[in-house]
């Protein structure tokens, strides 16, 4: 990153303790890392912005060959059924469960292609040195739609879908989804070639922002949650002047928040588990699967590693990600000392690992569109999968509405009297 190169260290705040530091420059390659509670704070990537920009135009091609061609072809007893990627979330429309159909359609195409197209827009100027129009907000925008592409994820339920048909029928992987595994190799090291810093830095707020006076004149700052930008409190900026969000110290009400996403995802949490999530007919006859039914019949089947992969991601995680949820925000409330540093680690494996959960969802829309044979074989999704993907979005938005910097001002205040 180039901080420093252009003059002075800019002040920033640690977006998970809250600390102010001076963002110095870094040789090639480095990371710059928050002293007090670990937290990722910057790199130096030379050429951040070419490049990523380059693997993106190539992202954008293989995005077009993933949607359009086939991505599966299912076998069975002589007949044929040949599926595109959006074939499921069309699926969970026909079946009436459209609230999944359109989370589907978010996760695997919508985000993905939404955030391809904002960093593009913001890049391409950037690159021609020119400032792109609303820049700060697409940007913005862009960064948002992060953890909501979930295409990894998606592959991830492919594989356990083949797993599953490939003893009961001839499956063939076709173009669509070799252009689908290239497109998440190529969309990762584009998202880990940019540095979103950089970004920041070349993109000019649209009102001045008065010069981040020294932590010395004992003047209070707000630092931006969105793009980092420290601006002081009494220059009366309610949104960031660079990105539009809107500023404040801490999130707003973000234990009040944090409690009813929380205490909502405990109680979809119910029906997730004993509705069930898909319905498998063969020959007109077919049981019922919940989500535990259906790692048992993984065991039943000899798949261990299946077995323990859907049970990880299905039930231990979210059951984990609200104890855990639930376990910050009362020591936050108890102001507790205890372990910040760790503490902030939890939050953030909670904050990283959630998406995963969407694995069953996505296997479900796999099998859904593939097999439906008629009365040879068809898989029908359950009410219990919309409850569960309820579950798994729920926890994703109380774990973003908590604010880990509360974990530290209990300590801040402690020293403040001394
Ligand atoms: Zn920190
Ligand atoms: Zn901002």
């Amino acid at each position: 990153m180039n901080k420093g190169e252009h003059g002075t260290a800019q002040p920033i705040f640690c977006h998970e303790c809250g600390l102010l530091l001076r963002a110095s420059p870094l040789p090639e390659g480095a990371t710059a890392k928050c002293p007090r509670c670990g937290a990722f704070l910057y790199r130096h990537r030379t050429n951040s912005i070419e490049r990523s920009l380059s693997l993106l135009f190539g992202a954008l091609i293989l995005f077009v060959v993933a949607q359009t061609f086939p991505f599966m072809t299912l076998k069975m007893e002589g007949r044929e059924q040949i599926t595109v990627l959006l074939q499921g979330c069309l699926e969970f429309y026909r079946q009436g469960l459209w609230p999944l159909a359109l989370l589907v359609f978010f996760a695997t195409t919508a985000a993905p292609l939404a955030k391809m197209a904002c960093s593009m827009w913001v890049l391409l100027p950037l690159y021609r040195g020119r400032q792109p129009r609303h820049g700060g907000r697409v940007f913005r925008l862009a960064q948002a739609l992060r953890p909501w592409a979930m295409m990894e994820v998606y592959l991830l339920g492919v594989f356990v879908a083949y797993v599953k048909l490939i003893d009961m029928a001839t499956l063939q992987l076709d173009t669509g989804l070799f252009a689908f595994c290239l497109l998440i190799l190529v969309m990762s090291w584009a998202d880990s070639a940019l540095e979103p810093a950089e970004v920041w830095e070349r993109l000019k707020p649209s009102t001045p922002v008065p010069p981040p006076p020294q932590p010395a004149q004992g003047q209070q700052l707000v630092g931006c949650h969105a793009c980092d930008l420290v601006a002081p409190v009494s220059s009366g900026h309610t949104c960031c002047p660079r990105c539009g969000a809107a500023l404040h110290v801490r999130k707003v009400d973000s234990l009040a928040r944090t409690w009813a996403l929380v205490l909502t995802a405990v109680i979809l949490y119910v029906p997730a588990n004993l509705f069930p999530v898909m319905t498998v007919i063969s020959f007109g006859s077919g049981e019922p699967d919940t989500i535990l039914s259906g790692v048992k019949a993984l065991i039943a089947a000899g798949m261990w590693p299946l077995a323990i992969l859907v049970f990880v991601a299905s039930i231990t995680v979210p059951m984990l990600k609200l104890l855990g949820l639930s376990f910050l925000l009362i020591s936050v409330q108890r102001r507790s000392s205890w372990r910040r540093r760790d503490r902030t680690r939890l939050y953030r494996i909670i904050e990283g690992v959630g998406r995963w959960s969407m694995i069953d969802i996505f296997m479900i829309s796999i099998l859904v569109a593939l097999v439906k044979l008629g009365a040879i074989a068809t898989i029908e999704p359950g009410v219990g999968a919309t409850s569960f993907a309820a579950v798994v979005v729920t926890t994703m938005l109380a774990s973003m509405a908590f604010d880990p910097r509360l974990i530290w001002d209990a300590a801040v205040q402690e020293r403040k009297p001394a």
